[in-house]
């Protein structure tokens, strides 16, 4: 027996030990308790219990010291190489521990080599097989990233001839935790609430987070979307490392409901994403499934297969593989949220929930080396089979970009040359259909290269699904989500030089101007840009209407919201003007021109009264309990990563504190706000005063309850319901989840000439809707800024009956009263960070809010009948 097992048995603390003598799971809890079989063990390596001081499961490991482990492991083993691979917003590491033999240790490099050459050739199969394990995206879900410091042990130190073996033939990967800041945040909770003896009461403060709890990443994002989307340091580094080595499995542990068992793949059989190719779904999911019911028939763990889970978007941990040639598999363990939890059936202990990922990761291991033939005919295939559908795809290529604003088509550049999607400059100026694509600011993808599955992820807008349930939402089309022209190329064409790095916009240098600057308020930077020049101390004005000028002797047309600086009518003398207007330029990416003259060659001049100051903005958000964490988050993440605009979080329970005054602008996204009514009349006397209210989604419908504006809600029921069916039972998931809205694309028709659609070059807009927020078209005739025409759908699953509520329902409107004015979102305009189209809307209504003014008009139609 190893010394591990010893020290195991008397780590125990003893209330730990008095507890463990009343649970039935760990009766027989010994020094075998997470490895029954036993085994030899070097003992020059610590166990984790041994480093940390405790026995997993009776305390939440701190981030710090699960890298000072991996650390240690990597200083006395030659089997395990230490790696940072990126840093997150709290400035903990990333990391990984690389395990496999010593041999293969002194050559690893040589066998990353041949291994990625293998990928879709027929050599290198002698070469080790590289496999990923991965815990804790959810940083409240411990026991994966706690059974990580297991199987690391457990490769490192093992003398037994399986472990041996496995070593001398693979490469295993292991990140124990890719939400550090997260699982901080959790471990924090947990540990400062623990009680000795445990509590198991689920009321218990330890097993109920407060707002917003560690489940998210530092701006409270859902980081397990972000292997496809890369918005954060933490999906940037994964994926990075991901396609430095390709592996052929990735495992992704994750915890659920604490009355459950334990999940593995293979997943939902409807919802698998039918543009992977099938043999994955149907060969290799089963053949692994086996061995992981073997691992916890073992243990006599229960578990389920073949529910629940969907295999369906390309971002999930437990999919990204998938789109490469690889599987992804998905661990989820119930949860005992805390040290012991109460269930149906007898307290759940956090060391049980450790044992449970332990064994799957070593069957993982175990599975993999077995199954090592069939994960390379996998490959093979997969590379064959969609380099057949490439070639017989009547789409060649995509070609994308908006001329205006090349920061916001560098961003979708750089999101394919991050997941290895090959990219090209345009041989010649394109134009197709309408849209004009211009050299140098438009890109072209070809559909014919190894990612093809990414390029049709990227630009595809309908993919068929057979199911109408989705655990998440079911599209995710990124050129809907960027808003960018684009077009698709059927016939041959030549593409210019491959963009092989990232591209960053390199404005040219601005002149000097004694007179004023103006900018483009077409490019997605401007509102960096703008806040940037505020908060250094300029006048910044807005043209509410287009001009051309003359530049240089060419003439250069404006549109709506074209942002004017002009040199005398400021506060700062013009030579630090000009610094500021140069650096702003710098800092924001975005080219600024000088002009020398009021005089338009068409449309208004620079003094018009259409050209107005815009006041500096200081935003409030509501935060806290039952307000969205992720949507307030992706504000937050937004002002912050992408404006440089600092805002002001407040828990709307302390809204009664707050001096309303000091802000031009509140921000209130979905969310359940019990205010009092004498705080609710505080935010309309403030709205009338001239504040902007800014709402999305429920927050809409919380303010039209309220009485805040005179705008309306549609009529409950548009489209019209059936007669009540009976339905049996067991049906009743699948009839109840068709009327769900998960999240699909959807067109609206937006005013560009409202302050709130400047920037916007076509009136045709993608959003994204998984919300059911079914706004009336405003009885002003001004007011309703964006709306759905009466075939909105652009891509993704809702059913007919929703289609139907949606369509010709209002999307965005803006309501005056008194002096302020309402900004009414149905739909949430920052979704994860990836929809740069709309970011647009919200940046409008943050920096133009102020200075909408809301047209009167004479309403001398009859009340509309209904
Ligand atoms: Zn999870």
């Amino acid at each position: 027996m190893s010394q591990f097992f010893s020290r195991y048995a008397t780590g125990f603390s003893r209330s730990l030990f008095f507890w463990l003598l009343w649970l039935p799971a760990l009766a027989n809890a010994q020094a075998s308790y997470f490895y029954p079989g036993g085994g030899k063990f070097n003992p020059a390596i610590p166990t984790p219990e041994q480093f940390l001081g405790y026995p997993l499961g009776s305390y939440h490991t701190r981030y710090d010291q699960t890298v000072a482990y991996y650390k240690e492991l990597d200083r006395l083993s030659d089997r395990a190489t230490f790696e940072v691979i990126g840093q997150t917003y709290e400035r903990r590491p990333i990391v990984v521990l690389t395990i496999t033999s010593p041999a293969n240790q002194a050559r690893i490099e040589d066998i990353r080599k041949a291994h990625l050459q293998r990928g879709s050739t027929n050599t290198g199969d002698g070469e080790p097989l590289v496999i990923q394990i991965g815990a804790n995206v959810h940083g409240n879900e411990p026991s994966g990233g706690e059974s990580t410091l297991l199987s690391a042990y457990y490769l490192v130190a093992s003398e037994g001839e399986e472990t041996l073996n496995w070593l001398n033939q693979m490469v295993v990967n292991i990140n124990p935790v890719l939400n550090p800041d997260g699982r901080d945040r959790f471990n924090n909770w947990a540990n400062m609430h623990k009680g000795t003896p445990y509590v198991a009461d689920p009321l218990d403060r330890e097993h109920t987070e407060v707002w917003p709890g560690g489940r998210m990443n530092h701006y409270w994002f859902d980081p397990n979307r972000d292997w496809f989307l890369t918005v954060h340091p933490e999906g940037e580094a994964w994926v990075k490392f991901f396609h430095k080595w390709r592996p052929y499995v990735v495992v992704d542990h994750h915890e659920m409901g604490t009355n459950s068992t334990f999940y593995f793949d293979p997943g939902k059989p409807t919802s698998n994403n039918p543009i992977v190719p099938e043999g994955l779904y149907n060969n290799i999911y089963p053949r692994f499934g086996r061995y992981f019911a073997e691992s916890m028939n073992k243990i006599g763990s229960m578990y389920f297969t073949k529910e629940v889970f969907d295999k369906l978007y390309p971002g999930y941990g437990s999919s990204y593989a998938n789109f490469f040639g690889g599987a992804g598999f998905l661990f989820e363990q119930a949860s005992s949220r805390g040290h012991l939890q109460e269930t149906t059936t007898i307290p759940l202990t956090l060391a049980f929930t450790i044992r449970n990922q332990f064994q799957a990761a070593l069957a993982t291991v175990r599975a993999s080396l077995a199954e090592k033939a069939e994960l390379i005919k996998l490959r093979r295939d997969f590379y064959r089979i969609t380099g057949e559908q490439a070639k017989k795809s009547p789409i060649k290529a995509y070609v994308f970009g908006e001329a205006n604003d090349a920061n916001r088509t560098n961003a979708l550049v750089n999101l394919c040359l991050t997941h290895e999607v090959e990219v090209y400059e345009l041989d010649n100026n394109i134009s197709q259909g309408g849209k004009k694509f211009d050299k140098g600011k438009a890109y072209l993808v070809p559909i014919e290269q190894p990612n093809y599955l990414m390029v049709r992820s990227f630009f595809e807008k309908a993919i068929d699904y057979s199911d109408s349930l989705f655990y998440d939402a079911s599209a995710w089309s990124v050129i809907h989500s960027f808003n960018l022209p684009y077009t698709e190329l059927r016939a041959p064409f030549a593409k210019g030089t491959r963009v092989a790095v990232p591209k960053v916009a390199a404005p040219a240098q601005v002149e000097q101007s004694t007179y004023a600057y103006v900018i483009d308020w077409a490019d997605y930077s401007a509102a960096k840009a703008v806040y940037h020049l505020q908060n250094h101390g300029a006048i910044v004005q807005t043209a509410f209407k287009p001009f051309s000028l003359s530049l240089g002797g060419n003439a250069r047309s404006y549109s709506y919201g074209t942002i004017v600086i002009p040199v005398q009518q400021q506060k700062i003398a013009p030579d630090s003007l000009f610094r500021l207007v140069k650096e702003t330029s710098q800092a924001a990416g975005i080219p600024v021109q000088a002009v020398g003259s009021s005089l338009a060659l068409s449309g208004i001049d620079l003094g018009s009264n259409a050209v107005r100051t815009l006041k500096k903005p200081e935003v409030l958000m509501l935060v806290g309990q039952g307000v969205s964490a992720y949507e307030a988050g992706e504000v937050w993440h937004l002002l912050d990563t992408r404006v440089g605009m600092p805002i002001t979080k407040i828990e709307w329970t302390n809204l009664g504190r707050a001096n309303l005054n000091r802000y031009t602008t509140l921000v209130m996204v979905s969310g359940t706000y019990s205010l009092d009514k004498p705080i609710v009349d505080r935010i309309k006397a403030w709205v009338n005063a001239g504040g902007t209210l800014i709402t999305f989604k429920t927050a809409t419908e919380w303010a039209i309850k309220q009485g805040l504006t005179k705008e309306k809600l549609m009529a409950p029921d548009t489209a019209k319901n059936k007669k009540p069916n009976r339905v049996d039972y067991d049906n009743a998931a699948n009839v109840e989840g068709v009327k769900a809205v998960n999240g699909a694309i959807f067109e609206m028709d937006l005013d560009i000439t409202h302050p709130l659609g400047f920037g916007f070059s076509d009136r045709k807009v993608s959003m994204f809707r998984n919300n059911l927020t079914l706004l009336k078209p405003s009885e002003s005739p001004y007011n309703t800024v964006g709306q759905h025409p009466a075939n909105p759908l652009i891509g993704g699953y809702i059913s007919k009956d929703n289609l139907k509520r949606v369509a010709n329902s209002a999307a965005l409107i803006v309501s005056g009263e008194g002096q302020g004015r309402m900004v009414l979102f149905a739909f949430n305009p920052n979704f994860r960070g990836i929809w740069y189209g709309t970011n647009k809307l919200f940046f409008n209504a943050i920096l133009f809010g102020n200075n909408i003014t809301v047209p009167s008009f004479e309403n001398n139609e009859q009340e509309e009948k209904e």
